[in-house]
């Protein structure tokens, strides 16, 4: 890392969403810089950065992206969306990214995580690329209707997974995706208990902690509310914690890494997706642990000693606040969130949209029941909805 001539190192972030401006805010206490490479002006973290932290310009374009990586001595990311080539190119150059080109590609690219990991041998849904409707068809025949289709890049928030019925289902969809150059990989439809997360901050020489496992609530492919500690066994808790382990290290993944797992209805893991980033599944841990996803981070992004990821509280809860149906703004709707004990709200500062993710709210409590309770009340009293 070369360090800047003052010795204060300058974290780059490219993109300036909510993840950067979390992480920013985790940053303050430290005394870093945090830049952001933000397409806007008024993206969530611009707004909050001094105007000299905020550098305008496109993640796409290889010369804002260079432009942006030479102001700083470590550059890290808010999402997955560049183009692999062009990270390649920025470390050519000489840039410190963190996480590098190679890990990231995990979370880039569906089939490329899929590959990888069977041959390493770790457990994920039976798989096949998609050339053409033949395969997806034949996927679904061999693993059963309806068969899941998913982008394999540029999906998130379940944009890009298909829950595909039937076999015409299944060529509907893949002359509408090949139409749009959209390139497909078929998987099993897996039978879900549960879907849980488990997040590791590593370090560049390998040193990693992880957060207790998590369990994400997802609503039509949204993660709409997350309990902590997943109300499962011991010993399947272990098991996610050790696969997520091992995971983050064959994928040599640097700063927090959130490896998403579904608990099948006969009691397996699978490896559902990864995240090179923090990720939305972890806000807990602003409140619900002793260090924040935002500021191990960080920490580890600039290669200096991990927090503590022991929890707080016995029970935490994170709902979602998404945008209300009427366009209405949560911002104008505090009052009644913060009303409620043990309640911290986190706005991101974007503009209302029905179903945008906004923000999200934190409950720590003594038990799940009052955590989810306080939770919702709070995010409801936000979103302007009657809970009775
Ligand atoms: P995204 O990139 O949009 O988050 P995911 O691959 O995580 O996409 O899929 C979104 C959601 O769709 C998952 O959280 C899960 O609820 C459901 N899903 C995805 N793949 C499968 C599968 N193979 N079997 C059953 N449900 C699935």
């Amino acid at each position: 890392m070369s360090i800047s001539p003052d010795g204060v190192p300058v974290l780059g972030v490219v993109g300036a969403g909510q993840l950067a401006r979390m992480m920013h805010q985790a940053t303050i206490g430290l005394g870093i810089e945090l830049r952001v490479l933000s397409t806007s002006p008024v993206d969530s973290a611009a707004v909050v950065l001094a105007d000299s932290a905020v550098h305008v310009g496109s993640w796409d374009e290889l010369d804002d992206l260079l432009a942006f990586a030479a102001g700083c001595d470590v550059v890290t990311f808010d999402h997955e969306l560049v183009d692999p080539a062009h990270l390649i190119a920025l470390e050519d150059a000489g840039h410190v990214l963190r996480p590098g080109a190679a890990s990231e590609l995990f979370a880039q690219d569906k089939r490329h995580q899929r590959e990888q990991l069977a041959a390493a041998g770790f457990p994920v849904p039976r798989f096949r690329t998609v050339e053409t409707a033949d395969d997806l068809v034949a996927h679904g025949d061999e693993t059963g209707w309806p068969v899941v289709a998913k982008a394999i890049r540029g999906g998130y928030d379940g944009r890009g997974v298909w829950m595909v019925d039937d076999e015409a289902a299944a060529r509907a969809l893949v002359a509408e995706t090949s139409a749009d150059g959209v390139q497909l990989l078929a998987e099993e439809r897996v039978e879900l208990a549960r879907e849980v997360a488990v997040a590791v901050a590593r370090r560049p020489g390998g040193e990693q902690v992880a957060w207790p496992v998590t369990e994400t609530v997802q609503q039509d492919g949204i993660c709409v509310e997350l309990l902590v500690p997943a109300p499962v066994s011991e010993e399947l808790a272990e098991e996610a914690r050790q696969l997520a382990a091992a995971v983050v290290d064959h994928v040599g993944g640097v700063g927090v890494v959130a490896v998403e797992l579904f608990v099948t209805t006969d009691g397996r893991l699978l490896v559902n997706e990864l995240a090179l980033r923090p990720h939305n599944s972890m806000h807990w841990t602003i409140e619900g642990a002793r260090t924040s996803q935002f500021q191990n981070h960080v920490r580890a992004a600039l290669d200096l000693p991990l927090g503590s990821t022991a929890m707080t509280a016995p029970a935490v809860a994170t709902v979602n606040v998404l945008g209300p149906e009427d366009g209405t703004d949560p911002r104008t709707r505090l009052a009644g969130a913060l009303a409620i004990e043990g309640v911290a709200v986190h706005l991101y500062g974007k503009s209302s949209r029905p179903g945008r993710k906004l923000g999200h709210v934190t409950a720590v409590a003594d038990d799940h029941d009052t955590a989810v309770t306080r939770a919702r009340q709070a995010a409801a009293a936000l979103t302007g909805q009657d809970l009775s």
